[in-house]
């Protein structure tokens, strides 16, 4: 044991080979005959009792008959990596409850090391998981960091199938040759293989799926529908108060906390929220005139039929097109342009369920938004694989979490 002011104390084990055991060639694991020893390295280990804990030895060369001189086998050890494997799993176990920050905190080391540890740990992951069997995909666009410039947004590509839900890709920018890199990535056979892409009404996205995954049901997310008729509300909302408070009514203000209650749906709003909104339908206001218009819409979800689903899709639209409300107006041709792959939901009966992307993309945003932690988006990446790529992982006789 070693200590050091300032830096606590620290466990340093000597190890050396047994006498009668041969090295093994690192290459094909053969042992091999003795050649000479290199300088000593030093590794990190697990902490034993609250210490930083490190192994010492020096590694043998070995003369294999097949690849020469080669540095022996190390098992506890990979490449040149200073930290041990069972250290690198422990830690990467660590980063999926603590921050990378906290887990190098507390386990003495430092962030890079963590960084270093988790990327080891998914890019084993990666090189060994299943893409057998993925039928549903989920394509979307994520908003990162601050900013709308094409470097703000991420691509990610998700298995939504009920028994498996995953992040199986994510790429820098929203772009067609970002979805077509992910594809590619993914492999002919998965692209072949599907049987529903779920995505939303993203232009460059719509235009890829066509063109590689024609087979597949493509069906555009009830999810993303739901966001585009709050957004429009909101528009709505946010224009008439604006109108208001030129006008210097006192109306302005009461719309103005509306704000959250507007994008509830309806049988979920309370209490005095709840009073608010019915005063603000009667006053047919235009924002009570889209959010009665939202509301109406959720009716749609309710079809089993593709025939009347179509119906009532040509009635809304119908509606929200003579409401003089230009965002209400904006979603009814976005939905009209978009009918077939509307309705292709009702097609798709039930096999995919509305909330899956939607959940994956929250889980998504903790991990962006932990991210200043993440100095880069490579960083970024490996963390998103690590919480939410369901990777296999590395055997390993030191599980602790
Ligand atoms: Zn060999």
């Amino acid at each position: 044991m070693r200590s050091d002011q300032g830096q606590g104390d620290w466990i340093e084990i000597k190890l050396e080979p047994h006498a009668g055991m041969r090295g093994r060639c690192s290459q094909c694991r053969r042992p091999a005959p003795g050649y000479d020893r290199l300088l000593e390295r030093r590794w990190q280990f697990v902490p034993l009792w609250g210490m930083r804990t490190y192994f010492h030895y020096r590694p043998r060369r070995v003369a294999c008959v097949e690849h020469g001189v080669v540095v022996e086998h190390i098992p506890w050890s990979e490449g040149k990596r200073p930290v041990t494997c069972a250290m690198m799993g422990f830690l990467a176990r660590w980063a999926r409850r603590l921050s990378w920050r906290e887990t190098a905190q507390v386990f003495q080391t430092s962030w890079e090391a963590v960084y270093r540890s988790v990327e080891w740990f998914v890019q084993w992951g990666l090189a060994h998981r299943e893409l057998h069997g993925v039928e549903a995909m989920g394509v979307d666009e994520i908003h990162w960091g601050r900013g709308l410039r094409a470097d703000n947004f991420l691509t990610v590509i998700y298995q939504i199938d009920a028994h498996c839900r995953r992040l199986l890709w994510v790429g820098k920018r929203r772009s067609k040759a970002t979805l077509r890199r992910g594809l590619k990535a993914l492999g002919p056979e998965v692209v072949q293989g599907l049987s529903f892409v779920c995505s939303d009404m993203w232009k460059p996205y719509l235009q890829v799926i066509a063109a590689q995954a024609g087979h597949a049901l493509h069906v555009l997310d009830r999810f993303h529908i739901t966001t585009h008729l709050n957004q429009a509300v909101d528009q709505v909302r946010r224009s008439e108060s604006s109108r208001l408070r030129a006008a210097g009514k006192a109306r302005s203000q009461g719309l103005k906390h509306l704000r959250w209650g507007l994008l509830r749906h309806g049988r979920r709003i309370r209490g005095q929220v709840r009073q608010r909104v019915h005063a603000l339908l009667r006053s047919k206001m235009a924002t009570a005139r889209a959010w009665e218009l939202k509301e109406t819409f959720f009716d749609f979800w309710k079809y089993k039929s593709v025939l009347w689903a179509g119906a009532f899709l040509d009635y809304w639209t119908e509606r929200a097109l003579r409401s003089r409300l230009e965002p209400m107006r904006k979603v009814a041709r976005m939905l009209r342009a978009h009918q077939e792959l509307i309705l292709n939901w009702f097609r798709a009966k039930g096999e995919i369920s509305a909330g899956t992307v939607e959940g994956l993309n929250n889980k998504i945003r903790v991990v962006t938004r932990r991210s200043y932690g993440f100095r880069t988006y490579e960083a970024m990446e490996i963390a998103l694989y690590h919480t939410l790529g369901r990777l296999p992982e590395p055997e390993s006789a030191h599980r602790f979490c």
